[in-house]
């Protein structure tokens, strides 16, 4: 873990003398022809949900001719559904499909349910999660608004006066620390731990009570699009 951290903080530092990176150019030398060039602008992944009672060739259609909308061509639309399978597999929760998915490196289906009354303990803790999702927005909002409107910002660590134009809140330029006010960085970030907790309690809660329910079920389906580039 130590090893790990150390080496990211040298990468961190080397980054301004890197020497100019050669290998990444190599592919404009061939042009994309403009499906290619619309594919790998497009999106990473995409995530569709369908009625059970759609069959999968009239999902895939619909989904392909979206991507022929975005500019793919067919070949394009061919390789994001490499690997796309609808796998008879429940899941108990959206998240938890979405979470089996990401497991999964090609596009891929699988179901979860739906239509399930939330118990009541559900309920309460969805409550309080909006609540605390809903105070840490409006701090952090009214935190950034404070430090960051003025057209000069000073750093509380390294002093730096900065022109609030090189600043991508809420980082520092000069020192790369956060320039709010350690009470507020503290209240952000217990808050996000509150939130975070919630969710989780959330999920747990919703996964073991659906389990004991079948009823309703939906398709939701991970198009992964392996022609994207990152920026
Ligand atoms: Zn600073």
């Amino acid at each position: 873990m130590k090893r790990k951290a150390e080496m990211e903080e040298g990468s961190l530092f080397s980054q301004t003398d890197m020497p100019p990176k050669g290998t990444e150019n190599t592919k404009t030398a061939q042009p994309l022809r403009p499906a290619e060039e619309a594919a790998a602008h497009a999106w990473k992944e995409k995530i569709w949900e369908f009625d059970l009672t759609k069959p999968s060739q009239w999902m895939k259609d619909t989904m392909k001719e979206d991507m022929l909308k975005e500019g793919f061509g067919k070949r394009e639309a061919n390789k994001v559904f490499k690997g796309l399978f609808f796998k008879e597999k429940v899941c108990n929760t959206r998240t938890q499909a979405l979470e089996y998915l990401k497991s999964i490196p090609t596009s891929y289906a699988v179901k979860y349910k739906i239509g399930i009354t939330p118990s009541p303990k559900m309920v309460s803790l969805e409550k309080r999660l909006r609540e605390k999702e809903e105070k840490l927005s409006t701090y952090t909002k009214e935190q950034n608004e404070k430090k960051f409107t003025a057209p000069f910002v000073s750093c509380p660590h390294c002093k730096s006066r900065v022109n609030r134009s090189f600043i991508h809140p809420p980082l520092c330029p000069v020192c790369g620390k956060d320039m709010r006010s350690d009470t507020a960085v503290k209240n952000i970030t217990t808050l996000e731990e509150t939130v975070r907790d919630l969710k989780k309690r959330y999920e747990d809660t919703a996964r073991k009570y659906n389990s004991k329910f079948t009823g309703g079920e939906t398709w939701i389906i991970r198009l992964v699009n392996p022609l994207y580039e990152e920026k």
